[in-house]
């Protein structure tokens, strides 16, 4: 399938079972808040399947709830700490817009997961006025070993300070069934049943 959605940043582009994952939402029009979390659980879930990648998923939608960008963790495949699920997503949001500095504040992400300390930042900055969130820091932190970073107890309330909407625990028990059967190269429990790091 072929959607004219940004799947490319430089010489990186998000492998073709993300695109058709894209593609298939575009093609069912049902931009539903539930479809959408369901979307970038799917892609959290294959982001583990396709290279043990984190499981991590986000998407970014404009003022219509139409799909602008999705993205999955890269930081292995691409070799850099700055992709995250959000940084893909917010990065190839940016390349639809590049007539202004921001995002359109009217546009929103999705995500599958909080947002660690670093996506914490580059949302709060985005321009975007819109947060939706399926799993919990919690549920990230206790169910796959990943750190989230130091991020105020009381981020949702600073971004509502600044006029985001944010809203948390869609379909968060869909999102934490991906989180529980991660099994990646940084998977370190804190039960101790995973491996030494
Ligand atoms: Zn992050």
């Amino acid at each position: 399938m072929n959607v004219p959605l940004p799947f490319a940043l430089g010489a990186h582009a998000l492998p073709d079972l993300v695109r058709d994952a894209a593609a298939a939402f575009v093609e069912r029009d049902d931009r539903s808040p539930e479809a959408r979390a369901r979307l970038v659980i799917q892609l959290s879930k294959l982001s583990t399947e396709l290279d043990n990648g984190g499981p991590f998923g986000a998407a970014i939608f404009d003022a219509d709830d139409k799909l602008v960008s999705v993205g999955i963790n890269r930081v292995v495949p691409w070799g850099s700490y700055e992709f995250h699920a959000e940084g893909v997503a917010l990065a190839l949001a940016k390349t639809v817009a590049p007539e202004h500095f921001m995002l359109p504040e009217r546009w929103s992400l999705v995500t599958s997961s909080a947002p660690c300390c670093m996506c914490f930042g580059r949302i709060f900055w985005s321009g975007l006025r819109g947060l939706a969130i399926c799993a919990r820091r919690e549920d990230v932190e206790s169910l796959t070993g990943f750190d989230e970073g130091p991020i105020p107890d009381e981020w949702q309330s600073l971004l509502r300070a600044r006029s985001f909407t944010v809203t948390e625990d869609i379909l968060r028990d869909e999102a934490r069934a991906v989180l529980a059967a991660y099994k990646g190269p940084l998977y370190q429990r804190a039960s101790g049943d995973g491996p030494a790091q």
